[in-house]
């Protein structure tokens, strides 16, 4: 099968740990062992990942050392965050494939996603980016720079940006080539670099596109079979959190949307990945996406883990 995987926090980053460069090699060096699983079983895969930790630090340095060096704007920190993980994950599988004694090419490919310049995400920014400022060095900034500042739960004012729906890959041909090649790419990092069409040229914005949805639009363009979302938790659930808690292994679009209907899945982090195996499986009749715990996507491919939504 053709898989595209998108893989969450958990994935690039211990929790509570200090984000030196060490501890992140370490945890996507744990990842990776379960992504070669599925390459070593013979499928091709098309790897997709966040970056919201990443590239807020990324803008935190930029910011800090600005008196210095002029601090870069959020789409180069994104492009430079594709380019720090993507390294990482593929000096890993490299190292992977070594001590299984494989061979095959994996490569990290810095990419631009299309957003809409008109998406209604740009009327309302949600995503905070970077560190957080006082009042009076938000309003300043917000004056000097044209950055939207919001109140960040009693914390600080950040910066926030907004969070579009991601339209087309730019470079889903390279990415193509390159997985008819027997190459694994990575690609879409943290969503995707967000570029508008602007007099007939890409222009970097600042904005978050979800990688969920990226990895959704890259599975369809590269005709993948499946589109597997691995995060922290075994099976999506209903009642999540609750005594009611049930875990589902299966679920139709017609559920899974009665499901979002009744409030189940919260936006910040269940949402976009059902609404994303949603789109995906509408967007391809007959094909499956599933979400599942990194630890298990062997097991959740053979089908004894995980959450597949189908038609
Ligand atoms: P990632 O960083 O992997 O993209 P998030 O942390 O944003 O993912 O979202 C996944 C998390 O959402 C799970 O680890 C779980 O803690 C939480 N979650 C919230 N609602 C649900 C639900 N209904 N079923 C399962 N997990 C849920
Ligand atoms: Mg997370």
């Amino acid at each position: 099968m053709r898989i595209v995987v998108a893989l969450g926090g958990n994935a690039l980053q211990a929790e509570g740990k200090p984000a030196t460069a060490q501890s992140q090699l370490e945890v996507v060096t744990e990842t990776v062992r379960h992504l070669v699983d599925i390459i070593e079983a013979g499928h091709e895969l098309i790897i997709v990942h966040g970056n919201g930790p990443q590239v807020g630090r990324i803008v935190i340095q930029n910011e800090l050392a600005d008196v210095t060096t002029p601090a870069m704007p959020f789409d180069v920190c994104d492009a430079m965050s594709q380019g720090m993980i993507g390294y990482h994950i593929q000096q890993a599988i490299e190292t992977e494939f070594h001590q299984r004694g494989m061979k095959k090419d994996v490569a990290a490919i810095v990419t631009q996603v299309v957003v809409d310049e008109f998406d209604q995400a740009f009327q309302d920014p949600t995503k905070p980016i970077g560190p957080f400022y006082t009042q009076e060095e938000a309003n300043k900034l917000s004056v000097e720079k044209g950055y939207v500042m919001k109140e960040d739960a009693g914390r600080g004012y950040r910066r926030v940006v907004a969070s579009p729906k991601p339209v087309e890959i730019v470079e889903k041909h390279v990415i193509e080539l390159l997985v008819e090649q027997g190459v694994i790419p990575i690609a879409c990092g943290g969503g995707g670099v967000p570029v508008v069409m602007e007099n007939g040229h890409y222009k970097g914005v600042a904005a978050v596109i979800d990688k969920d949805f990226a990895a959704q639009t890259l599975a369809t363009a590269l005709h993948a079979d499946m589109l597997v979302i691995l995060t922290a938790v075994e099976r999506v659930a209903i009642h999540y959190g609750t005594p009611q808690q049930q875990a589902v292994d299966a679920m139709s679009v017609e559920q899974a949307k009665m499901y979002i209907e009744a409030g189940h899945f919260p936006a910040g982090s269940m949402l976009p990945k059902v609404e994303a195996a949603i789109q995906f499986v509408q967007e391809n009749p007959g094909k499956t996406a599933l979400i599942a715990a990194l630890e298990q996507a062997d097991l959740a491919l053979k089908g004894e883990s995980g959450t597949i939504v189908h038609e």
